[in-house]
């Protein structure tokens, strides 16, 4: 193993109900693809996140149904653990904001902007209800947001533009509750003072020339607005304000987004506490050779690019006002966001609300993890929207994975079983033999370095043109006509083989669920591609019980390089490894989405 330390930051799915297929085409396949090519690389990787469950759509939700938001995010947690962990996403830890870890190291940060100057308290406009006097929390306040002209903006944030808002900022603001104009009165609140972070936002900026453009000159542009933005809320659901006079108010909390984000940083340090080393989280957060790679959507850039960095930097002691680092001391920024575009569906942009939807769930209980993972390797919304579609998911899976990989595996294995019932032992190698050994040992180096940089789609494309190489030198070979000919036959198979076993490794990071499968093919044993698992377990200082999602990733055999096939290895005859869709699934699918079920 390498000494480089590789920080995977997944975006954190909210818990206002299941996840579907273009969430997880942001944050989730490209960050499993990621940490999977490098731990094979041997680079020591820590993938982390959560659920979120703070914030005002939670506690709507909550109080839509009766019930507590805590029992809302308990549900939607549990679901969205089941899912990510069947999509084989191999996260080191998925835990959860309603922890009291995460409360804890949440009121840490906040309290070492406060001590550096970054964040001051401020009296602003908050709502009140006229008829009652009483205060109006901003989830009870709706109008039409001033960015988009969406006419269902709360008064936190659009969830149509995902823009972070004030209950003064909403055009015609209404009560929820009963539909009256709320009266603005002083309220005090903390802001985040970014303006004072303009100059190290941009320095740091500056030395991030490997992004993707879109996601760099989006995140540059920010830098020519910078305003305060208020750390605390009017909202009863979320990380209490660790001030005196603060601290045991109902009705004032740390804004969602900005706890949110220090989840990175609390999931790293629940996971050093897990593992029984609480130090160790320091690796990925505080050593100049670790890196961190932080992975969204691109509705999330503003506070990956934005605010958590100027969070940091405060924290640090590292704007304008300088200061020095908090207790956690200096915590490293980000080294690359890795935003997606958007992924629509047939046409449409994906709508709960609207039923233009397909949860990973449901997906899943149709069609194989591997299925969906490739799709969105190889056509997802990388750097551009990109449209999910029934017909082209069925013509990739059939022509690409069934008829170009899946035929390779199970013509090669077949042959190889049926002949010899074991690893063919090679003799003499011609030209052509050497050709697509080299074609397939050769394309470790490339691929590699495509995966480093998150250019996945390019990445798994030039694997599947390997595979058609290897399917080519097949054809041409022909071995099943050599019954004459068994040394030069078995010449053929083992190359064939060591063929599919390169390309097994090469495709690893897209498909672990079928590699793992191949690998038995070829008569490997053990752990190839290490699966994910939900363990149940208590809060670390309360006790309460929740899911999370680990693995024990160092155990996987699969390695980033060419690795011999030994001669002998006993072959049985193949099953297949994916599965052929038949056409009708397109148009049931399609009719499904119709109907909304
Ligand atoms: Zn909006």
């Amino acid at each position: 193993m390498s000494d480089r330390h590789i920080l995977t930051a997944v975006a954190w799915p909210y818990a206002n109900g299941p996840r579907h297929i273009g969430h997880v085409s942001g944050f989730g396949v490209p960050s499993d693809v990621f940490s999977r090519y490098h731990r094979m690389a041997g680079d020591r990787v820590l993938m982390v996140s959560g659920t979120d469950e703070h914030g005002t759509p939670i506690t709507v939700a909550a109080d839509a149904e009766g019930v507590t938001p805590r029992e809302i995010a308990d549900r939607n947690n549990r679901v969205i653990v089941g899912d990510l962990q069947a999509l084989g996403l191999s996260y080191d830890l998925f835990t959860r904001t309603t922890t009291v870890n995460h409360a804890r190291v949440s009121q840490e940060i906040f309290l070492g902007l406060l001590k550096n100057g970054y964040v001051f308290p401020q009296t602003t406009l908050g709502a009140i209800s006229p008829s009652t006097g009483r205060t109006l929390p901003d989830r009870y306040i709706e109008g039409t947001c001033p960015i988009c002209g969406y006419d269902g903006a709360r008064g936190d944030q659009c969830d149509n533009c995902g823009n972070q808002l004030d209950p003064t900022d909403l055009i015609n603001p209404v009560s929820r509750i009963n539909g009256e104009t709320p009266r603005f009165v002083e309220s005090e609140h903390y802001f985040l003072d970014l303006p004072a972070f303009t100059r190290a936002l941009g320095d740091w900026l500056a030395t991030r020339g490997s992004w993707r453009p879109n996601v760099l000159n989006f995140s540059r542009n920010l830098l020519e607005d910078l305003k305060p933005r208020s750390y605390t809320r009017d909202i009863d659901w979320g990380v209490p304000v660790p001030l005196d006079g603060w601290r045991d108010r109902p009705d004032k909390r740390i804004y969602v987004w900005f706890d949110a984000v220090v989840g990175y940083l609390s999931a790293s340090i629940e996971w050093a506490r897990r593992s029984g080393d609480p130090e160790a989280w320091r690796q990925w957060w505080q050593t100049p050779d670790s890196d961190a790679y932080y992975f969204m959507g691109k509705d999330n850039i503003v506070f990956h690019a934005e605010i958590w960095p100027a969070q940091l930097l405060g924290y640090n002691g590292e704007g304008d006002r300088g200061g020095s680092p908090g207790p956690l001391g200096r915590l490293n920024l980000p080294t690359e966001v890795v935003s997606s575009e958007f992924l629509t569906m047939e046409g449409r942009k994906f709508s709960s609300s609207r039923q233009v939807v397909i949860y990973v769930r449901d997906f899943l209980a149709r069609y194989d993890a591997d299925a969906l993972r490739y799709f969105i390797a190889v056509a997802g919304p990388e750097t551009q929207d990109t449209d999910f579609t029934w017909s082209e998911f069925k013509r990739r899976n059939n022509d690409e994975l069934v008829a170009g990989w899946g035929n390779l595996v199970n013509r090669t294995v077949s042959l190889a079983a049926k002949n010899v019932g074991a690893v063919p032992t090679p003799g003499e190698l011609t030209d052509a033999d050497r050709a697509l050994l080299q074609a397939t040992q050769g394309a470790f180096a490339p691929i590699g370095e495509l995966l480093a940089r998150n250019r996945q789609k390019a990445a798994a494309t030039e694997a599947m043109r390997v595979v058609g190489e290897a399917n080519k030198y097949l054809s041409d070979q022909a071995p099943w006509k050599l019954k004459e000919d068994p040394a030069r036959r078995d010449t053929v198979l083992h190359t064939a083989l060591q063929a599919v076993s390169d390309c097994n490794a090469l495709l690893t990071p897209f498909l672990p669920h079928s590699a793992q499968k191949v690998h038995e093919l070829l008569g490997g044993t053990g752990v190839w591609s290490p699966a994910p698992r939900v363990d149940e377990v208590t809060d670390l200082d309360d006790g309460s019980p929740y899911p999370i999602i680990t693995g024990d990733y160092d155990q996987g055999q699969a390695v980033w390089t060419s690795r011999p096939l030994p001669p002998g290895t006993p072959l049985s005859p193949p099953t297949p490894v994916f599965r052929k869709l038949d056409e009708s699934i397109v148009e049931e699918e399609l009719a499904r989405l119709e109907e909304g079920r």
